[in-house]
């Protein structure tokens, strides 16, 4: 077992109810007494020769503050001696963000994550948090050892708004963006029409932006201007990345801990469940390698769309569908609805028309 992301879900909690979320919320946080625990077992698994990502999940992880500061602080002293690059990263809305934290964030040059969804931001949120959002887009700004980035989401209902938004950032003097569309809602044909449009005012605004500035902040453009071969996609669960569940189990990537959780009977969560942390550090040597050969399978061409592989698609090299994300609509890892697919083939349009624009 090697690993180069190490993902520690630290709270269920969030003080958010954002629409567009797939998660159950309940009060379940990770005990202090496991982070020592788990810390002591992964370290010597922690690749020496990559980049090695810590990241910090919730609900809202700012909830659990004290799990991520001694979980960070525990890596940092065993690493003293031991050589080995580590970056830290977590997501959160921004809310409870303190100065303290902030200090420490910038300390030990964490990656932030602020979901913030622009204009629409309000649509899916509380009311004023757009103009919160924006305060603490400033403050984060201030600590140059933050390596600051935007996630936006935008669903059926917030569409009409995706372009207008993302400019909006951009021209507020936000960092980087990720955009993502919300795949567990319908999206009717009016909604679909729409998103074609938003992607395409978009598009016609990076075009120029690109031009004037030579970069490109919506990340989900940049990989197809810089022309890369992405090959098939393949989930890396379990692959080089592991994950701890506040009620201490052990999953290839945060993401299966919370599908899981209300599909304990579901006969693939054992599939995929490493178990509880003490015993996989008794048994991992044979447990690691008869749940990884599940993981493997985990791949773009053996995914299905209803009942379609899609090694069949010509959109196929470039399509990225998380099959954990994938399987809320649909109730099967490796299982894709038609909608979702439809977002896909929408958004790949968009980056080649991007492409041949640029
Ligand atoms: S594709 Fe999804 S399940 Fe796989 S590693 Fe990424 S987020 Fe996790
Ligand atoms: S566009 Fe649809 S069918 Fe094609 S690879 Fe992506 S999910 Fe599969």
């Amino acid at each position: 077992m090697l690993i180069s992301n190490l993902t520690f879900v630290v709270t269920e909690q969030c003080n958010f109810n954002c629409t567009y979320c797939p998660q159950t919320k309940n009060k379940q946080t990770l005990p202090l007494n496991l982070i020592e625990t788990a810390v002591n077992f992964f370290y010597p698994f922690l690749k020496r020769d990559k980049k090695i990502h810590v990241g910090f999940y919730g609900g809202e992880p700012l909830l659990a503050f004290e799990q991520i500061r001694r979980t960070a602080l525990h890596l940092l002293g065993k690493n003293q001696t031991g050589h080995k690059e580590m970056e830290f990263s977590l997501t959160t809305n921004g809310s409870l963000l303190t100065d303290e934290m902030l200090e420490f964030f910038n300390r030990c040059r964490f990656s932030l994550t602020l979901s913030f969804d622009g204009l629409a931001q309000e649509m899916g949120r509380e009311k004023g948090s757009l103009e919160k959002t924006l305060r603490v887009m400033k403050r984060i700004r201030e600590h140059p050892g933050i390596n600051f980035e935007i996630n936006s989401v935008f669903s059926p209902l917030t569409v009409p708004l995706l372009a207008d938004s993302l400019r909006f950032i951009i021209e507020q003097g936000g960092p980087e963006i990720t955009f993502t569309l919300s795949a567990l809602e319908y999206w009717n044909p009016q909604a679909m029409e729409t998103l074609k449009k938003e992607l395409q005012r978009l598009t016609d605004f990076l075009a120029i932006y690109y031009k004037e500035n030579g970069k490109i902040p919506v990340k989900n453009f940049q990989a197809q201007a810089a022309d890369v071969n992405r090959g098939v996609f393949r989930c890396s669960a379990g692959n080089e990345q592991m994950s701890l569940a506040p009620d201490g189990k052990v999953w290839g990537c945060f993401l299966f801990h919370d599908y899981f959780k209300t599909r304990q009977d579901d006969p693939q969560y054992w599939d995929y469940c490493f178990g509880d942390l003490g015993d996989f550090i008794e048994n991992y040597g044979s447990r690691y390698v008869e749940k990884l050969v599940n993981y493997c399978q985990l791949q773009q061409d053996l995914f299905q769309v209803e009942g379609e592989f899609c090694f069949l698609c010509k959109e196929l090299p470039g399509c990225m569908v998380c099959p954990v994300y994938a399987a809320y609509s649909t109730g099967a890892l490796g299982k894709i609805s038609c909608r979702h697919c439809a977002l896909m083939r929408t958004q790949s349009r968009a980056f080649s028309f991007f492409k041949e624009r640029e």
